[in-house]
């Protein structure tokens, strides 16, 4: 029997991206005879534009393409998460809908997850068109985030991977409102391997992204990857006391043999506002983790459906 493949492909105002990236796919697709049978999957995320539409217009003239769409935007994690809610395949592969992803790569992670490999990841190795203090700070990130959590966190392996349903699986049990997804990846383990690909310019469109959400995401990766930020602070707090306690002798002897005056103001202020801010900062962290429980006590629901329009393909198969 013919394998199946999803390809899952969260998609958040992408009108003009639509028919390109299909079209790209469906010739790459078209190039090489694979055993395999191709499902696409457009998870529409609350777009304001006529996204839904457009994917309604391709499902007219292809076969293949299927449709969710979201009640609102979740953010690009959940969209995928809905994604992997939805596969029955044999394998999922993810990729962008801007057309950053080359769709070429498919076929080489296809012969790869042929050769066994159960996670198989692109990674960029280029990054055009993005700003320097964007690769700065995300090569900065990996970089913190491998040493705080002990683990290796692949940098430059995005979104674009061939998942094996096994993977799949695993990652469906993984309801934790707050995503960090790179991190889950990793958590579940399985074969994991690495190709290279030339990251493209977004084909038409701006990024989502802007500083405020990078730093929110990097905050989110540190916070649920590890809980090194709680050790830090303490650590520091251990460290603050000892200076404190040494100087507090040092004060006391000199006191004792000089006699006290009344300078040391300016002293007095500096350590008061030093400490002030170190608490405000290890409460902040602590809020951050405990902002974090509640949410995820709440269980709720990862996201709702507004509605699925299923590929002629498989309607016509029931
Ligand atoms: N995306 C999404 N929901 C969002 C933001 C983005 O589904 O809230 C999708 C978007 O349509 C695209 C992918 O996630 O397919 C990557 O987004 P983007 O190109 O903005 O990110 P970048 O490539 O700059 O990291
Ligand atoms: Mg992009």
């Amino acid at each position: 029997m013919k394998k199946k493949i999803l390809i899952s492909i969260p998609a958040y105002n992408e009108t003009e991206n639509i028919f390109p990236l299909y079209e790209k796919i469906s010739s790459v697709l078209k190039s090489e005879e694979k055993e395999v049978d191709f499902e696409i999957l457009f998870i529409d995320d609350g777009s304001t534009d006529r996204s839904v539409e457009t994917i309604l217009d391709l499902m007219n003239v292809a076969d293949e393409v299927s449709l969710i769409a979201l009640s609102r935007n979740y953010g690009k994690e959940v969209a995928m998460t809905a994604g992997f809610d939805y596969a029955d395949h044999d394998a999922v592969i993810t990729m962008d809908a801007d057309l950053q992803h080359p769709p070429e790569t498919i076929l080489k992670m296809i012969d790869l997850w042929e050769k066994g490999y159960e996670d198989i990841y692109a990674k960029r190795n280029k990054r055009k068109g993005e700003p320097w203090f964007k690769k700065l700070f995300s090569r900065w990130f990996y970089k913190i985030l491998e040493r705080l959590s002990n683990t290796p966190v692949l940098a430059d392996a995005g979104d674009f991977r061939l998942l094996d349903r096994k993977v799949v699986a695993a990652l469906r049990q993984l309801r934790e409102t707050q995503r960090y997804t790179k991190g889950l990846y990793n958590w579940v383990g399985f074969k994991k391997v690495s190709i290279e690909f030339d990251a493209e310019e977004r084909l038409h469109g701006k990024t989502k992204w802007n500083f405020g959400s990078l730093m929110k995401l990097a905050i989110e990766g540190i916070t649920s990857y590890t809980t090194a930020p709680l050790k830090i602070s303490m650590y520091f707090g251990f460290l603050i006391s000892l200076v404190a306690f040494i100087y507090m002798i040092y004060i006391l002897i000199k006191t004792l043999i000089f006699g006290a005056d009344t300078s040391g103001f300016p002293s007095l202020m500096i350590v008061m506002l030093f400490l002030g801010g170190c608490q405000l900062i290890s409460i902040g962290i602590l809020g951050e983790y405990i902002g974090r429980i509640f949410l995820e006590t709440k269980g709720r629901p990862l996201y709702f459906i507004e509605n699925v329009y299923k590929s002629k393909k498989q309607t016509s198969r029931q």
